[in-house]
């Protein structure tokens, strides 16, 4: 029995329009069992989130999305409001993913801004963070994560309506998983600092993540580890037969 409630995070990224992600959404209720003992949180791109919203009302299922802007309202050409958000049932927001980082140069700066104002407005947020296969390799791993952390949590204080997203950059999309114990590694050492940072309780009901290549074989193997609370799955997530498995997986 895991000691925090098992996340299940299904990030689409830019697959699945408004049509298909209808048709996704309404075999997979008519799929899956037993979620009330786990979260399971789906985050479609912006576009297919009002009709996902109205799917999967009262059944349990989540909603997230896959970014916001750190304002309201104004001239954001593109931009999308976390209010906007709020007004279509999203609970969660996926706020630091590598992806973002990488083609659309969101910064530790513009991340910090996104995850204060996500909190202020109850958005819960899933905060990704991860080294690259060069940091891997010359032995920077832990380095980067503490910076990614310490700059990206800057002032932020309700840290239990956060999820940390532990993505290896080299294990997204790869097909090359990290092992459960490089996992575990990484896992220990943010609740580590958070606990330095924020106190002992508030460590221990931090539910930390692990994504980067989760598919249904691995999946379990990785949730086997103590300190992995759940995952953010990409490719398999958008695989209806397999993420209905690793919905129903008795864990
Ligand atoms: C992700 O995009 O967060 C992710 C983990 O992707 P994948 O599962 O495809 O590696």
């Amino acid at each position: 029995m895991k000691k925090r409630k098992i996340f299940i995070g299904g990030n689409w990224k830019m697959n699945l329009n408004h049509l298909e992600g209808k048709e996704f959404v309404e075999k997979l209720l008519k799929s899956i069992k037993n979620i009330e003992k786990k979260e399971i949180v789906l985050f479609p791109p912006f576009t297919t989130l009002f009709t996902v919203s109205e799917i999967i009302k009262n059944t349990g299922i989540k909603l997230g999305a896959q970014n916001t802007h750190w304002e309201d309202k104004g001239a954001f050409t593109g931009e999308i409001s976390p209010l906007f958000l709020i007004a279509l049932d999203c609970e969660y927001v996926i706020i630091g993913h590598s992806e973002r980082r990488r083609y659309f140069f969101e910064n530790d700066e513009m991340i910090n801004k996104k995850i204060k104002k996500a909190l202020d407005v109850n958005l819960k947020p899933v905060f990704c963070v991860g080294e690259d296969l060069e940091e891997r390799k010359t032995g920077k791993t832990f380095e980067v994560i503490e910076k990614q952390l310490k700059k990206g949590l800057k002032d932020v204080e309700k840290l239990n309506e956060i999820v940390i997203a532990y993505e290896p950059i080299w294990a997204i999309g790869s097909g090359i998983n990290a092992t459960p114990v490089q996992a575990r590694e990484v896992h220990s050492f943010i609740r580590e600092i958070i606990s330095k940072d924020y106190g002992k309780e508030i460590s221990e009901n931090l539910r930390i993540i692990y994504g980067g290549s989760v598919n249904k074989n691995n999946i379990y193997e990785l949730l086997k580890e103590e300190e992995i609370d759940g995952v953010l799955i990409g490719g398999a997530s958008i695989k209806l037969e397999e993420f209905v498995q690793i919905v129903n997986l008795d864990l």
